[in-house]
């Protein structure tokens, strides 16, 4: 114990080991110009019955969505340790302060908590926000569920997603427990760049690790916030940490669970222009290879033909730009394809 108090700036009156429900805090030094001695004080639930898996929730890596906070907090009140078996750690805001303030990076430090890890005790806010997980509470954790979604600038297809892991033992863990989640789309994904990620700090200390992707732009939808509860308590079954039968839920009229994947770059189409973007396909329209997906208006030239996007492969739309301005770079579509492996 000695050890954590040492290696750790971070502060708490969370014991991980005792039976129960605690609602408490992570305490970060902040200090600043308005609060010398300021302290973060960052809301954490540990709910343990006994012996079982560490089961680690965590929403709000990104400050814009909300799905996963929101399912978080209306965890840690209803949950009772009666009713699970094992330990259940939840951090509904995982970059607080980036929550608080409605933003995908930490208003304090500018720093993306999903390209941070594992951390630094003697960096900045988030830095040590993000070495205290790693250090602290990841040992601990059998499976982690990081729940995300689209944010400002973009819609996705309610999903869980995982990555090609070179341990074929981990793989299969991992496809089952993304599947446990029955989201409408559970997703094996090539991304574009895992550097610093809170995904390969979990993956590369041998565990389980699911994220999510829930919703978009910014906004919440009763139909998103069901999806992710309704999976949360369905992971709870799988690891057999609660009793009751997995559901699948309903998103746009539909229940099914897909196992879909992005295995590469060609199924992202990154704007080439800057203007305003049209999209003309929904999210879950069937691609085919070469098919327009959008163009791009120049608001100065109104008379200048529309910059055109088309599809570099066939797919599905899992993913399209939310806001309607865009820039050279910005990510305007993702297609993922059906998984014939899983
Ligand atoms: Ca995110």
């Amino acid at each position: 114990m000695n050890a954590k108090t040492e290696t750790t700036r971070v502060g708490t009156d969370a014991n991980y080991d005792k039976d129960g429900k605690q609602v408490t805090h992570l305490r970060v030094p902040n200090s600043r110009n308005e609060s010398g001695w300021g302290t973060l004080l960052m809301p954490i639930a540990v709910i343990k019955n006994g012996a079982g898996p560490t089961l680690l929730l965590t929403g709000g890596n990104h400050g814009d969505e909300y799905e996963g906070p929101v399912a978080l907090m209306k965890l840690i009140r209803s949950l009772e340790p009666k009713s699970i078996k094992g330990r259940v750690i939840v951090i509904p805001g995982l970059n607080f302060p980036a929550l608080c303030a409605g933003t995908r990076l930490s208003p304090i430090d500018g720093r993306n908590m999903n390209r941070t890890f594992p951390g630094d005790r003697a960096g900045s806010i988030t830095q040590v926000i993000a070495h205290y997980v790693q250090t602290q509470i990841l040992p601990m954790v059998d499976v982690a569920y990081d729940l995300h979604s689209g944010g400002y600038s973009m819609f996705m297809m309610p999903s869980v997603m995982i990555h090609y892991l070179p341990d074929k033992a981990q793989m299969a863990a991992t496809v089952e427990a993304m599947k446990a989640f029955r989201a409408p789309v559970g997703l094996v994904i090539e991304e574009l760049d895992t550097e610093g990620m809170f995904d390969s700090a979990v993956e590369n200390m041998g565990k389980i690790f699911v994220g999510a992707e829930l919703g978009g732009g910014a906004v919440l939808t009763p139909e998103t916030v069901a999806i992710t509860e309704t999976g949360i308590k369905n992971a709870l079954i799988h690891f057999g940490m609660m009793a009751g039968k997995p559901e699948t839920p309903v998103w746009r009229s539909r229940r099914e669970s897909r196992v879909m994947e992005t295995p590469d770059i060609g199924c992202f189409s990154m704007s080439t222009g800057a203007g305003i973007y049209e999209p003309f396909l929904e999210l879950r329209d069937e691609v085919a290879d070469g098919q327009p997906l959008g163009q791009i208006h120049d608001p100065q030239n109104p008379d200048r033909a529309p910059l055109v996007l088309h599809a570099k492969t066939s797919g599905m739309l899992y993913c399209r730009r939310a806001p309607g301005r865009v820039e050279v770079g910005d990510t305007l579509a993702v297609l993922a394809k059906p998984s014939t492996t899983w």
